[in-house]
């Protein structure tokens, strides 16, 4: 692997054939999170692809001509010419293999596949699942001197990362940015010692032998687990749905909603999460209609009165959406009038959906006892129905699911992990 600056990048990367070149960043986990993936594959594929890494703060004219926006970016070249897809963010191990892979031909990926030896590594405890449930416990087993790893198939964060505000988390008098907020937490448990394994594929995961496989070779195996996988958006179901999320369907009002400055938006849903993030998505788009199945909103007060006087948010209730298409660059939602069975299009830019959470839990639902809703039950030590198998935060049954409420789980099972093992 080879580190360039701007004026090396013709020689090393246009004219050297098959390159991967990363652009990184200082004090950026997602670029430390990338940074042991892209060492071992440069161990792996080297001899075919030329592995180059640049710093993008010193060399930012390059980034900036080579349209480099976010740290890491991935870059793929052959003969001076970029190929491939970009990758950026939390990116994956296997996104990266299947970039390289594109460059190889058949008997050299299976020469690199032959290459690949499976790893074994032992720790006390893991934990699945990086947000603030998982975090606390990996803070606190770690305070007790017990060997953690903490494995997440995205950035640690979880749900708070996306959220645009937390003004509800004690200890700020100002509300504090989710994303700091998460990476306060994250970094807190990281320098404590924890080990990270975030951005991974899990494809395997044994409750009863306490072993999980990553990125299909690498086996970690624990004496217990704790489950913090939280939840995801459930999706509503209706044509055109999976189709155009992320072209048009948004579930992160966060991540996408200054992209609507002066745009009109559709939000499914009047529960809290819609009502809250109707109404930051208010602070850019010029006109929001609000579709929700009941005649009023199911959310506090307060962030309802919020939304009857902003004058740029209107509401349709008793109206279910039942498909959504993009016509040229229009989204078009059909809602059903509940009472008259009426179907009405609505014409925007872009659609929001907040309509519930699930947990995840699909890796194990059928090992554990759950409630009626899908989510763990646990006892008041945070014990799910397996021996040593502990479960925490928002993928548990319970009545409230907040930051404070997760982080409080997550500290029970690890002070009851604590002592179990000390
Ligand atoms: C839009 C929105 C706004 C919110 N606003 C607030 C607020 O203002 N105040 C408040 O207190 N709460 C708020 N909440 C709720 C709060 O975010 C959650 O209660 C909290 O994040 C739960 O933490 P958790 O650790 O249980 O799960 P999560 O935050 O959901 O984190 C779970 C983690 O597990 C990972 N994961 C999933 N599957 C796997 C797997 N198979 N293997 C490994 N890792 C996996 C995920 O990538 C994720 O990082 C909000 C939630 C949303 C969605």
């Amino acid at each position: 692997m080879k580190e360039i600056i701007a004026s090396e990048f013709e020689s090393e990367v246009l004219k050297s054939g098959k390159v991967v070149l990363d652009f990184y960043s200082s004090e950026c986990p997602p670029c430390e999170a990338l940074a042991p993936k892209f060492e071992s594959l440069a161990g792996l594929y080297g001899n075919d692809i030329k592995f180059v890494k640049i710093f993008r703060q010193k060399n930012k004219e390059l980034a900036d001509k080579l349209e480099v926006r976010s740290s890491p970016t991935l870059l793929f070249f052959e003969n001076g010419k970029e190929v491939g897809e970009r990758l950026s963010g939390g990116i994956k191990r296997s996104d990266i293999i299947t970039n390289l892979n594109t460059l190889l031909s058949a008997d050299q990926i299976s020469v690199i596949n032959n290459k690949i030896t499976p790893t074994v590594t032992e720790y006390d405890v893991m934990i699945l699942g990086a947000g603030p449930g998982g975090l606390t416990a990996g803070l606190y087993l770690c305070q007790a001197k017990i060997n953690t790893v903490l494995i997440d198939i995205a950035l640690p964060g979880g749900n708070v990362a996306t959220t645009h505000e937390v003004s509800n988390y004690p200890g700020f008098i100002e509300p504090q940015k989710g994303y700091m907020l998460s990476h306060n937490m994250s970094e807190q448990t990281k320098l404590c010692g924890t080990a990270y394994k975030v951005a991974v594929d899990v494809s395997m995961v044994d409750l009863f032998k306490k072993e999980v496989i990553l990125d299909e070779y690498e086996t970690i195996k624990a004496k217990k687990i704790i489950i913090a996988t939280g939840t995801s958006p459930n999706l509503i179901g209706v044509p055109g749905e999976k189709e155009l999320k992320g072209k048009g369907i948004s579930y992160c009002a966060t991540c996408d909603a200054k992209y609507y400055g002066d745009k009109e938006v559709v939000v499914i849903g009047g529960g809290n999460s819609a009502v809250e993030e109707a109404d930051f998505i208010a602070k850019f788009a010029s006109k929001i209609t609000m579709v929700h199945q009941f005649d009023t909103f199911t959310s506090n007060k307060t962030a309802q009165e919020k939304i009857f006087s902003n004058p740029k948010i209107s509401t349709l209730f008793e109206h279910e959406p039942r498909s959504f298409k993009r016509v040229g660059d229009k989204m078009v939602t059909e809602v059903e009038d509940l009472k008259t069975k009426e179907i009405k299009t609505l014409e925007s830019d872009g659609v929001f959906i907040f309509i519930g959470m699930k947990p995840n839990i699909q890796l194990f639902k059928d090992k554990l006892t759950l409630d009626q809703w899908g989510y763990i039950k646990t006892d008041e030590d945070m014990r799910t129905s397996l021996p040593d198998v502990f479960a925490v935060g928002d993928v548990i049954s319970k009545k409230y699911r907040q930051i404070t409420t997760a982080v409080a789980d997550g500290t029970i099972a690890a002070i009851a992990i604590a002592k179990e093992m000390n």
